[in-house]
């Protein structure tokens, strides 16, 4: 039965997903209000995260546009509002010149700073929980979006800390790139590793 359905809340199930369904919309609405307030799209204000946090290989139109889950026409419309706005500038990577690398420009960082605590409201809720409910439900949510993230339907951006990939302090002769990813075979900076990366999976599994 569908979780739209009255009848069909009186299972756990059912509630939870209603409940999930609502907090997406809150999310929804938070992201048009800001967007209003800043002149911003909800998809202008999700790439302007996307490149203040992503790590810089993943910077690019084509990162982009697995971020947004769009073609890569509708990213590139993304990102030419944006350039027209002055708050992102692209570049092309020589040694592939069919990459444009995308970042933010002085202007784009002072942006993403207002836009950036938009979900402090759920937060807030979620703190309003006693520190046990909130670990249940951390780990309850985290099994769901492994679900959905191995049915396709979300991708899951993390740091590396916790990936099975990130071998920490394999470098110490380096200490500018300390850390090594075993996925991409590089070294990593210290910085780079608290950055969302698509490629990560969960040393458990
Ligand atoms: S694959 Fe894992 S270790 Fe490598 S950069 Fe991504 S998150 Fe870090």
């Amino acid at each position: 039965m569908s979780a739209f359905n009255p009848r069909h809340r009186d299972t756990l199930a059912g509630q939870i997903s209603i409940a999930l369904y609502r907090i997406s919309q809150a999310m929804g609405f938070l992201l048009r209000e800001r967007g209003l307030q800043l002149d911003l799209t909800p998809a202008q204000i999700q790439a302007l995260l996307f490149l203040k946090y992503a790590r810089p290989g993943v910077r690019t139109i084509g990162g982009l546009s697995e971020r947004l889950k769009v073609a890569y026409a509708t990213s590139s419309g993304v990102a030419d509002a944006l350039e027209r706005k002055g708050l992102l500038k692209r570049s092309v990577v020589p040694e592939d010149l069919r990459v444009v690398k995308l970042a933010l420009t002085p202007a784009g960082e002072e942006l993403v700073a207002q836009v950036e605590g938009v979900l402090d409201v759920i937060e807030a809720a979620v703190n309003h929980l006693p520190e046990e409910e909130q670990s249940s439900l951390a780990h309850a949510l985290k099994i769901i979006v492994r679900e959905l993230h191995g049915a396709g339907y979300v991708r899951v951006y993390e740091m590396c800390r916790g990936c099975q990939f990130f071998r920490k302090d394999a470098h110490p002769e380096n200490p500018q790139e300390p850390h090594h990813c075993a996925f991409m075979d590089a070294p990593l900076r210290e910085a780079d590793t608290y950055l969302e990366c698509p490629e990560f999976a969960p040393a458990n599994g």
